[in-house]
């Protein structure tokens, strides 16, 4: 017998997802304890108080009154052509930079990640992200043998720590032509902060700075994967704008995904948007990430793009999806507000939320906080550097209590 079948580079370490696990332990206790006797944080889709998923029927109703055809035939590498035109007004809505702009359907956000860290990063390449982050990042990177790196999202008070991004960033210059960044922002996941505007200008101003180099070649991607559910949907766009005028080897890609907002996560809908001043730099992303589709998955998904194209380009049907994502949007936001006013009561330390589904809790060892919390009955996410609650399948009521529960967990660890 040959040592392993599989080949070299696709060997990984046998290791279970953590986020499974302790999810699977979730779901046993319901079984054996009923669901009004345990909090299960893990869930990464907003649910109801009783843990069913959340469906918006303007999206389901839109999606089942699609002829079969619609479904069933393939749809255009690249994304059927209204589609790609109705997810930039989907994602940029009032605040469109005014620059060339493609996008490129893709199965999901995850797609969009795929193909920007395949196409603008060499292998070997270091990718910087912040060090609270989608673990999912990694993987994408390591995959095609790219290796992530951190800067620290916080600083003492508890801001974005744009000393740290500048350090991380300038050393990756110092050693690459390129300098790939993922910032997740709107709402990111795991800790709910959104990257304020003025850090946005010291970002971009620290880019052009390194932009100076013609041999540089600087891409921020944007993963703004939970848009949808933030309280301001408007002002929480603003940045967009930003990226207007910027110099030709400064690209933007946007990371858009129909998972969330469009409570679409097993459809598998999204979009690679990139924002350039040079028409070129737009169209050789445009083919070099056609190209990429083929190579991985040929074309999307037909059904969600024709849903989400009809309710953009419908004023009443807009309407109507925004009135019911509102009401959604309200609960999340309260559950969240009454987690946060309560860790504050309570004295629980928790790191700096804005908006989306989780709030995270910064720990010394999240395994063992975690493993101790199923004592109580509650479920969390251990990740590196502490909990990920999941706010958005959790009850407000029982966000009410979560927080003295972790922190008495807390201290007994
Ligand atoms: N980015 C972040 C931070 C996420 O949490 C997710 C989903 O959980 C995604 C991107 C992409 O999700 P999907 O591929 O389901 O659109």
């Amino acid at each position: 017998m040959p040592e392993t079948m599989v080949a070299k580079h696709a060997q990984w370490p046998r290791v279970a997802d953590p986020i499974f696990n302790i999810s699977e332990k979730a779901q046993a206790a319901i079984k054996s304890l009923g669901k009004e006797n345990v909090i299960n944080a893990t869930i990464g889709a907003l649910t109801d108080d009783d843990g069913n998923i959340i469906t918006l029927n303007t999206v389901f109703d839109e999606y089942k009154s699609l002829p079969n055809s619609e479904i069933a035939a393939y749809a255009s590498i690249a994304g059927q052509k209204d589609y790609l035109e109705a997810v930039k007004k989907a994602c940029f809505k009032d605040s469109m930079p005014d620059a060339h702009i493609r996008a490129v359907a893709t199965p999901g956000g995850s797609g969009a990640i795929k193909l920007a860290v395949w196409n603008y990063t060499n292998e070997g390449d270091e990718i910087l992200t912040s060090d609270w982050f989608w673990s999912p990042y990694v993987s994408i990177s390591e995959e095609v043998g790219r290796k992530v790196t951190t800067y620290q999202l916080f600083n003492e008070y508890n801001n974005f720590n744009f000393n740290s991004f500048r350090e991380r960033f300038l050393n990756i210059a110092s050693k690459q032509e390129r300098i790939f960044t993922i910032l997740n922002t709107p709402a990111h996941n795991p800790t709910g902060y959104s990257v304020p505007d003025n850090d946005w200008d010291k970002i971009l101003n620290l880019s052009k700075e390194v932009a100076q180099n013609p041999e540089k070649k600087i891409i921020l991607f944007v993963d703004v994967a939970y848009i949808d559910f933030v309280k301001d949907d408007d002002g929480c766009r603003k940045f967009f704008e930003k990226f207007t005028n910027l110099p030709e080897n400064i690209l933007v890609i946007v990371g858009f995904s129909m998972s969330k907002g469009f409570t679409a996560y097993g459809m598998r809908m999204g979009a690679a948007i990139c924002i350039s001043s040079s028409e070129d730099v737009a169209e050789q992303f445009y083919y070099s990430c056609v190209h990429s589709c083929r190579a991985n998955w040929s074309n999307c998904n037909r059904g969600p793009m024709k849903v989400l194209t009809n309710i953009i380009n419908n004023p009443e049907k807009y309407k109507e999806y925004m009135d019911e994502k509102k009401i959604y949007k309200e609960m999340l936001s309260k559950r969240a507000e009454v987690f946060v006013e309560e860790a504050k009561k309570c004295e629980l330390d928790i790191l700096p939320y804005i908006d989306g589904f989780f709030i995270s809790i910064p720990c010394e060892d999240p395994k063992a906080v975690s493993e101790e919390l199923t004592k109580d009955n509650v479920f969390v996410v251990p990740l590196k550097r502490g909990l990920r609650f999941a706010v958005c399948a959790v009850s407000e009521e029982k966000c009410a209590i979560a927080p003295s529960i972790i922190k008495n967990a807390l201290e007994r660890v």
